[in-house]
């Protein structure tokens, strides 16, 4: 990834994430997750001929949002929508250097269970 990519998303997302978590809080577990199922398929649609967005621009499975132009607002969102719904999800969601999560005490219970089932069965902890 270069420029977009490298220097600006991540901290973009650092700021929509959250407010996107905050947006979907309310929601059902399963309609998150449909929601973020719809949401990266139609990231990950290439534009061809006659696909338009509601901006009226073709979408292109995040090349424009790595490079800049038309279609990488929209991408931009799709991503963050994405992420905010996973970050619901049980261990929250990791990219872009960010971990963003609903409940991040669950997520440390999580990490203690299973640091608890990957020790040795003399008691002797993995390093
Ligand atoms: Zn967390």
């Amino acid at each position: 990834m270069t420029g977009l990519a490298d220097e600006l998303l991540p901290e973009l997302l650092a700021l929509a994430v959250p407010l996107e978590i905050e947006r979907q809080a309310g929601a059902e577990p399963q309609v998150r997750i449909d929601y973020a199922r719809s949401r990266w398929e139609r990231f990950q649609q290439y534009g061809g001929k006659g696909d338009k967005s509601a901006a009226g621009a073709r979408l292109t499975g995040g090349a424009v949002l790595v490079t800049g132009g038309k279609g990488s607002g929209e991408e931009f969102t799709i991503l963050a929508q994405v992420l905010g719904a996973l970050a619901h999800q049980p261990g929250g969601v990791t990219a872009f250097g960010h971990h963003w999560c609903a409940n991040h005490a669950e997520c440390e219970e999580a990490a203690a269970a299973a640091r608890a089932v990957l020790r040795e069965p003399e008691g002797g902890e993995r390093t």
